[in-house]
């Protein structure tokens, strides 16, 4: 923490800085180093928050050095096991006390040199300060296809509008960080998509990624696969009406069908025999699209049920503060004399 304010002079604004931390021990202290160098230049009380999401590569330990090197300036928030990236950005947000919270991930790819720029357009008046990627970054051709396409379809199905390159690098003012925290409590959590869903002043700074400091991305393919779900599910209803629509359209056609085979039988005295194959092709096609839909719908259930069981979206295992370092805190000794 800074100095203390002078007599008289306004109390420095406090800044909360948050990173999700999960199997980075290589990088992990390069980019605490990185912060801490940035939070001595910035004119305000800055704290980080670095949450382990169950990291099981010795991140755990250089944490807590790292905590103990700056007990005043990093908090450590142990999760009791891996709960995933944007559970672990919730533990952080929900115990940012500062003026703003700024989270960005921890291996380098949200230079952490940005973080002035942010705090600007916060000091700008702008509530929400959102940094997207120009481009996708060093990834593989896959997932650069898919980024893209997925929010495509994304914005196609959902009301709110979800920024294409945007990342889990962004400022939230005070009054945005109480609405996560008071409220927006559902368990499918897509950040990224509630972030433009609050509304508030938003302004957006855009950034080149770097590619990862050291180790190996995290978000395996299922991982990338169940963000997109829940993308999807929490910001779209359209898939439940796609098939109410294609139901109508495949109903209103089979019943003119029926009308013509009718009419040709009495007037044209012509059943309609031919077509085993065309029979096949419909029944198993509409066969297919009706356990699409029923998947569709299980999907939403699921969310649902994982909604009304409501369990906590992380667990904490141990929590590192300052407080936790206060002599009078840990200290049971009986005084000496
Ligand atoms: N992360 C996490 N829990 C996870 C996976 C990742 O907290 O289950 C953290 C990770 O340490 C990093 C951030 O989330 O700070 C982004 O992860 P990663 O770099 O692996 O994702 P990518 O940049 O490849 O999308
Ligand atoms: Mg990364």
């Amino acid at each position: 923490m800074g100095d203390r304010p002078l007599s008289g002079a306004a109390p420095r604004r406090r800044i909360t800085i948050v990173a999700p931390v999960y199997n980075e021990v290589e990088g992990i202290a390069h980019f605490t180093a990185a912060v801490l160098a940035v939070m001595a230049q910035l004119p305000y009380d800055a704290t980080l928050v670095l949450v382990d999401d169950g990291a099981t590569d010795g991140t755990a330990e250089v944490l807590d050095r790292l905590h103990a090197e700056h007990p005043q300036q990093i908090t450590v928030i142990h999760l009791s096991r891996n709960f995933g990236h944007q559970a672990a950005l919730t533990a952080g947000m929900d115990v940012a006390d500062g003026d703003a919270m700024i989270c960005l991930d921890c291996d380098m790819q949200h230079p952490p040199a940005l973080i002035p720029a942010l705090l600007e357009r916060w000091e700008a008046g702008y509530d929400i300060v959102q940094a997207t990627r120009r481009e996708v970054g060093d990834v593989n051709l896959f997932k650069r296809l898919t980024t893209g396409n997925f929010y495509r379809v994304l914005n196609l199905l959902s009301a709110t509008h979800i920024e294409p390159m945007a990342s889990d690098f962004r400022l939230l003012s005070r009054p945005v960080l109480a609405v996560f925290q008071r409220d927006l409590r559902e368990r499918d959590r897509f950040i990224r998509g509630l972030v433009s869903w609050v509304g508030f002043r938003y302004a957006r700074i855009e950034f080149d990624p770097p590619p990862r400091f050291a180790g190996h991305s995290n978000y395996s393919l299922g991982k990338m696969l169940r963000f997109a779900r829940s993308g999807l599910i929490s910001f779209s209803k359209l898939p439940l009406k796609v098939a109410s629509v294609l139901g109508l359209v495949v109903s209103t056609l089979s019943l003119l069908y029926g009308l013509f085979a009718i009419f040709a039988w009495v007037f044209m005295s012509r059943a309609v025999m031919q077509g085993w194959a065309s029979i096949i092709l419909v029944t198993t096609f509409l066969g297919g699209c009706q356990l699409l839909f029923l998947g569709l719908i299980g999907e939403y259930i699921a969310t649902m049920f994982d909604e009304i069981k409501a369990r906590p979206v992380y667990i904490v295992a141990r929590q590192l503060t300052a407080e936790s370092c206060q002599p009078s805190a840990v200290s049971h000794q009986p005084e000496e004399r």
